[in-house]
This record gives structure tokens, C-alpha cells and sequence, in this order.
């Protein structure tokens, strides 16, 4: 069901299924890789508590940025930190769609979440397909140059792939 109104009383709300599932899913990836960090650097590990395993992590960050497997943790946080965004915002607003995602290697199309009246969330802009590809609509300048710029990179790989050459 959609939320029309703002929760009024957040403190004494359960919290949702979605929220505990994400949020037993971060512990979960946050503390196998403080687990990686602790046995490839000979340390204790920290608890399994989000923010002491965020804090752990945060402070071995530019060794895990040199480890081979870096690629796949940025993969999993930007993963986590989708599906946690669009759980805690949830849709209950207007989609406008704005074009294609600037990402290059990404076939999602742009919209605009257009909030209610009332509704706390900022409004966002996020990608159909990535839930990692989001911004708040302060990047649009942004956004919209990089959209512009893969357009053009697109339309000059279709003209360059022609015979003709028009
Ligand atoms: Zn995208």
C-alpha cells in the first residue's frame, strides 16, 4: 500500500520487513569484509554492529582500495545503498522521465521522483535499471551535460559505422 501521509510516529513504528531485510543484508556484507581486512592484516575484527563495521572498514579504506577484489565491495555497497535509498524514500511520488542514464555502460532511462506534497524525502533522480545510478536533483547541470555528451558520442557511432558516410 502506498503512504499518502507522513509516519507520525516514527519512534513507536516496527520497522518494516523490507528495512530489517536490507538491513541484515548490510551487516552481513559489511562483516565478511571486515572479516577479509582482519585475517589478510592480522587484526581483531570489530563487532557485528553496523556502525563499528562501517567505522572498521572506513579506516582500512585505502588498503581495501589497492586489494584485487575492491571492484566487487564497491559493486555490493553501491548495491546496498540503493535498494537502503529507495526503501528509506520510498516511490510515493511522480516519475518524470527525463532520458537515457549517462552511465556509459547502461541502457536505464533517467526519471525525476517528484514528491508529494508533504513528503519529507528530497526529490531524486534515479535510473531505471541501476539502482546505484541516483542523485539528488542538485546534479542536474550535471547530469544533463553527461547525458548530452553520450548522446552525441552514440549519434557519432552510428555516423561512423554508415558506408555512406551521411
Ligand atoms: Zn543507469
Amino acid at each position: 500500500m502506498i503512504r499518502r501521509t507522513p509516519r507520525r510516529n516514527l519512534a513507536t513504528d516496527a520497522m518494516s520487513p523490507a528495512a530489517a531485510e536490507i538491513r541484515f543484508a548490510i551487516r552481513s556484507v559489511l562483516s565478511s569484509w571486515s572479516a577479509l581486512v582482519a585475517e589478510e592484516r592480522h587484526l581483531a575484527g570489530p563487532v557485528r554492529d553496523i556502525a563499528e563495521l562501517a567505522r572498521f572498514l572506513n579506516r582500512h579504506l585505502d588498503w581495501l582500495a589497492g586489494h584485487p577484489a575492491a571492484g566487487e565491495l564497491v559493486d555490493e555497497v553501491r548495491t546496498l545503498v540503493g535498494t537502503a535509498r529507495r526503501i528509506a524514500y520510498p516511490d510515493t511520488g511522480r516519475r518524470v522521465r527525463i532520458g537515457h542514464c549517462p552511465h556509459s555502460d547502461c541502457d536505464g532511462d533517467l526519471t525525476a521522483l517528484i514528491r508529494h506534497r508533504g513528503d519529507r524525502h528530497p526529490p531524486r533522480i534515479v535510473c531505471t535499471t541501476t539502482p546505484g545510478h541516483s542523485w539528488p536533483v542538485t546534479w542536474w547541470n550535471t547530469l544533463a551535460r553527461q547525458m548530452r555528451t553520450k548522446e552525441r558520442e552514440h549519434e557519432t557511432g552510428i555516423r561512423a559505422g554508415r558506408s555512406d558516410g551521411r
